[in-house]
């Protein structure tokens, strides 16, 4: 599918897809469906109709009860397809997919989507829809976030924890005698002549501390040399400007100029493998948590934004060095040697 997409036969990647959709191990992705919408030549004369088609029967398989959209990161999938639709001027089947997975409750949202929808439909001149994804960004923020003034309120409204019960009346008499301790010997200790107190103590004694196991975690390093995110043209395999820029017109059209003939940027020098304006360079050439956030919807946690830039090096080494390039080798690398038994230091600058 991804072939037939690469050389623009866009109708006949369909079929492939149909077929698998009557498979048993089939199950609706939304990752596949923003390949499909992200590649497709809307301006051509029944395009459109088919990516609208093609939601509908992606919504229809999820109704069926096919696939999942509760793990995060298919909730980002979904996000992506969203994105994508918005991007490609599908408004109404962006509102239908919005609809069915965030407005009926279908998956854990982040408030991303909420920001892609309502600008994506103000954008689209979808107002009145606009307006609803907001009132639902509102009450979602209202649910998960319950305002300081109401969490104070209750607060203040809670009574004074009861004071501690008295201490039990002290017992005169046969009442006071001690209980006999029971023997807490085994039948061997008994006969080594160990004497109970001094078991009794052995056996109180906390364990030897476990020794901490560092923990992994992987960071993120640009690795020198590198230079493969230059290369601007990435092909169908990955989003394209339109939709990673949807929502940042100036971005796009920025990113579109330094396009060079050979798809490279042409700020890059290829001899030295360098930015000739690095420290000019646009804000989203920085691989930062907050420029992940703004334009792929990667939320900013250290951990996500890591794992999710590295993984973002790595597809974009293969496709321009290759699988078994030394690029790639170099990368793991450095990745390695930086997150070598490292606990995480925030914020990343
Ligand atoms: S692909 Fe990753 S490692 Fe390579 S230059 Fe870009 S940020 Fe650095
Ligand atoms: S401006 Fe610099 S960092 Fe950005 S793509 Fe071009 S060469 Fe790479």
């Amino acid at each position: 599918m991804a072939e037939l997409q690469r050389q623009g036969c866009w109708s006949l990647a369909l079929s492939p897809l149909h077929v698998a959709r009557i498979e048993p191990w089939y199950y609706p992705n939304p990752a596949l469906y923003t390949t499909f919408v992200s590649s497709s030549p809307v301006t051509e004369d029944g395009t459109a109709a088919a990516v609208d088609v093609l939601v509908e029967a992606f919504l229809e398989e999820k109704e069926r009860g096919g696939g999942f959209v509760e793990a995060e990161e298919d909730v980002y999938k979904l996000m992506r397809l969203v994105r994508t639709l918005v991007a490609k001027e599908r408004a109404r089947a962006a509102w239908r997919v919005y609809k069915a997975e965030v407005r009926m409750g279908g998956c854990e949202v982040h408030e991303y989507i909420y920001r892609v929808m309502a600008r994506g439909m103000k954008w689209l001149g979808f107002e009145a829809e606009a307006a609803k994804v907001e009132a639902d960004f509102r009450e979602w923020e209202a649910r998960i976030l319950p305002p300081a003034k109401d969490v104070l309120d209750e607060m203040r409204a809670k009574p004074p924890p009861p004071p501690p019960p008295p201490p039990p009346p002290r017992l005169r008499g046969d009442e006071t005698k001690k209980k006999k301790k029971p023997d807490v010997r085994t039948a061997a200790e008994a006969a080594q002549g160990l004497q109970r107190h001094e078991v009794e103590r052995r056996k109180k004694q906390p364990p030897p501390p476990k020794q901490e196991k560092a923990k992994r975690v992987v960071r993120w390093k640009c690795a020198a040399g590198c230079g493969a995110c230059c290369k601007l043209d990435k092909g169908p395999d990955f989003p394209s400007p339109e939709e990673i820029f949807a929502e940042h017109p100036e971005d796009l059209k920025l990113y579109k100029s330094m396009i060079g003939a050979d798809g490279w940027c042409i700020n890059y020098d290829k001899s030295t493998r360098t930015c000739n304006i690095y420290e000019e360079r646009p804000v989203f050439c920085r691989v930062e948590p907050k420029v992940f956030e703004e334009y792929f919807g990667v939320p900013s946690r250290p951990s996500t934004f890591d794992r999710e830039a590295c993984s973002a090096c790595v597809d974009t080494i293969k496709m321009v060095y290759g699988e078994e390039s030394a690029e790639l080798t170099n990368f793991k690398r450095v990745i390695r040697e930086e997150s070598k038994f490292r606990r995480h230091q925030w914020p990343i600058m």
